[in-house]
């Protein structure tokens, strides 16, 4: 199948990219992630990204502009439970950009990460899946964490430490 897979960054991608290749799927990368804060950070990842990418002869489309706003209004006065919010506004943009190029099929990296709402990820996939008309192709690829890590240390890629946005990286470093 040509599968348009949505990825966060570059350490998490190896993984799904290597089971979905092995499978014989067609991958069309796609980063859209206006959770990544502050600009530097997301620029950082998206260039490791970018040299992952090359490396991997990986065809990877990139959204133009860095919609932060789209990320704030979305989770203002809920932000205990933004993670919804920003699963969701970065696969609906995933599924219209595969429907729009007629992809047979959609997955994310999100499925990769030990640390994301597994669960909640899934049942924001299947919905817009419903909606968009596109399948959702659903791999969990927790299994490869370990597998993910290792490869991503031997090619000496830079391996953020915060999930992304402003919030997560207060949670990860400030111990007021
Ligand atoms: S913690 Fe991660 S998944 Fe949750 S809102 Fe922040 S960037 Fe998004």
């Amino acid at each position: 199948m040509n599968i348009l897979l949505h990825i966060c960054c570059g350490p998490c991608t190896i993984y799904p990219l290597k089971v979905l290749r092995s499978a014989g799927h067609d991958i069309l990368g796609l980063f859209y992630n206006p959770n990544i804060h502050p600009y530097a950070e997301y620029q950082r990842r998206l260039d490791t990204l970018k040299t992952y990418a090359r490396e991997e002869s990986l065809e990877l489309l990139i959204a133009k502009g860095y919609p932060v706003e789209r990320y704030f209004r979305g989770v203002a006065y809920k932000e205990e439970d933004r993670c919804g919010h920003c699963y969701a506004e970065r696969l609906r943009y995933a599924f219209s950009e595969a429907q729009e190029r007629g992809m047979d099929a959609l997955t994310t990296t999100l499925l990769y990460s030990r640390y994301q709402k597994h669960d909640l990820i899934v049942a924001i996939a299947e919905s817009l899946s419903a909606e968009y008309g596109i399948p959702f192709f659903y791999h969990d690829f927790r299994e490869g964490w370990q597998e993910g890590i290792r490869l991503s240390k031997e090619r000496a890629m830079y391996r953020q430490n915060y999930c992304g946005c402003i919030y997560s990286e207060r949670e990860r470093f400030c111990k007021d």
